[in-house]
């Protein structure tokens, strides 16, 4: 038997966060993002949230990388910012120096040691944070110790995999309940919103909230598309969203740019199918 919970089909259940763009708006005052990138050559995944990021709305993304990886960043995109970081400053330092509004941690980013303590140090600020792919890793040991720095504007994105390495007791074999009731134990758990991704993805906040989203596409089920996923709704949550709206309106637009697209769609057109879905969406919520 399924649990209540809404389903992401009514524009009134969310709103789109810079939709409506203030006419006094500069780029600093729509929302400052962070996007934490790898090493040389691991720099795709977040170039993908970062470009996701941008389209969202955030008025000044800027993605922070090694030296290294400096050029490859700068090099794909002539609007995006990189900025190198020392990799042994306290990373919340790093992002308050930057007056980050939001970050993205994960996608790309590279497990290890060095991330751990990233993701500890930017929780312990207040920012609102989107940990995803390898972020998520960071909590697989000791995640109780870890899940106490998370605070309520954290929105965590696993796919099934990542579910399963996070909250092993709550997969579909280890636990009876469906689902919805899985997020929403997860949420409630890590005190942070959970985005459980997948054909239907599920959005639970830490209060018991869900909600589940089937307005996707099968063709979403390609490599880089949760990146994509992971810099909207750190767009939206730059914006000054709360969690789970940015995690509900991000899915929704994410969800109406994969069924836009055609054969051989790729992450790629997934971005390039952005600014489409967000219209619609917009126009939608506010005729
Ligand atoms: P990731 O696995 O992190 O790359 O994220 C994949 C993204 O594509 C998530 O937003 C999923 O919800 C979405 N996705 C994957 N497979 C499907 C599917 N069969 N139908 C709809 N959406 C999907
Ligand atoms: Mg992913």
């Amino acid at each position: 038997q399924a649990t209540p919970c809404a389903t992401l089909n009514h524009p009134d259940l969310w709103r789109v966060p810079g939709a409506r763009i203030d006419p006094d708006a500069h780029k600093h005052s729509r929302g400052r993002l962070c996007v934490l990138a790898g090493g040389r050559g691991a720099t795709g995944a977040a170039r993908l949230a970062a470009r996701a990021g941008q389209i969202g709305g955030a008025g000044f993304v800027t993605v922070l990388s090694g030296q290294g990886a400096l050029n490859e960043i700068a090099s794909s995109s002539e609007s995006l910012v990189a900025r190198q970081y020392e990799a042994d400053a306290p990373f919340g330092d790093v992002l308050e120096d930057h007056r980050a509004s939001a970050a993205v941690m994960g996608p790309g980013a590279g497990i290890g040691p060095r991330l751990k303590a990233q993701v500890r140090s930017a929780c312990g600020l207040k920012i609102p944070l989107v940990l995803d792919a390898d972020a998520l890793s960071v909590f697989e040991d000791a995640p109780d110790a870890l899940f106490e720095s998370l605070h309520a504007d954290c929105v965590l994105t696993p796919h099934g995999g990542e579910f399963a390495r996070l909250f092993p007791d709550l997969t579909e074999t280890a636990h009876a309940g469906n689902k919805i009731e899985r997020t929403r134990e997860a949420a409630r758990r890590c005190g942070a919103v959970v985005v459980f991704k997948g054909a239907d993805t599920v959005i639970a906040a830490p209060d018991g909230e869900a909600w589940v989203n089937v307005h996707a596409s099968a063709r979403l089920a390609t490599a880089g598309t949760g990146d994509v996923l992971a810099g909207l709704i750190g767009a939206f949550l730059a914006q000054g969203a709360p969690a789970h709206e940015a995690a509900c309106a991000a899915v929704y637009v994410h969800g109406d740019a994969g069924r836009r697209l055609g054969p051989g769609g790729t992450a790629d057109t997934v971005l390039a199918q952005l600014p489409q879905a967000l219209d619609a969406v917009s126009q939608a919520q506010f005729r």
